[in-house]
């Protein structure tokens, strides 16, 4: 049985010109599959999230161009608090054939090391085919923050009461500058 969840891209099959893939969460199987092993609860059935990719053939590579984009609700590690994040996810990959690899690789340091882009990155596939749902579930792994903060200055919980700090100071947070004050104003006077 063939599974829907897979993408599976012959390279033979890509025709001369390109091939031009769209694909959105709402119509598209595989692609929804890919959010949930990513995202897993971080995205939600109305999150949008929509990409584009352009696969070109090289020789026996392929260049594989677009941007994935999709709304996502991470947990704050600063506050613990769900907040709203959209992901723009880039992508830029070149596939090569895994048996070439090695020669590849001199290749690219020979030849093409003016042409390599910080933003472009390597893969290898077998067999004369690859799963295009595979790299795009890394692609957006790796766009994920590994902390995520609901806002830079997100001042986080208190450690005493665990109140949200960023919805107002607590009242331990008052008394303990209180206590700071005191001997601070005694010396002075002494
Ligand atoms: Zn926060
Ligand atoms: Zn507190």
């Amino acid at each position: 049985m063939k599974n829907n969840h897979k993408m599976e891209i012959i390279v033979k099959d890509i025709p001369e010109e390109g091939l031009e893939l769209d694909f959105d969460a709402g119509r598209t199987p595989w692609f929804l599959q890919v959010l949930r092993d990513a995202l897993g609860k971080q995205h939600a059935k109305e999150d949008r999230a929509q990409g584009h990719l352009s696969l070109l053939r090289i020789g026996e590579n392929i260049d594989c161009e677009g941007r994935v984009e999709c709304d996502c609700h991470p947990t704050c590690c600063r506050c613990l608090k769900v907040f709203h994040h959209h992901l723009d996810v880039p992508v830029h990959q070149i596939l090569a054939p895994l048996y070439e690899s090695e020669r590849q690789l001199k290749l690219e340091q020979k030849e093409e090391v003016e042409l390599v882009k910080e933003d472009l990155e390597f893969a290898y596939y077998e067999n004369d085919r690859f799963d295009l749902g595979d790299m795009v579930r890394e692609q957006i792994i790796l766009s994920l923050p590994l902390q995520p903060l609901c806002q830079e200055a997100c001042k986080g919980l208190c450690p005493v009461c665990g109140k949200n700090l960023n919805e107002g100071p607590c009242q331990c947070k008052a008394r303990d500058v209180q206590t700071r004050r005191i001997p601070l104003k005694a010396f002075k006077r002494g």
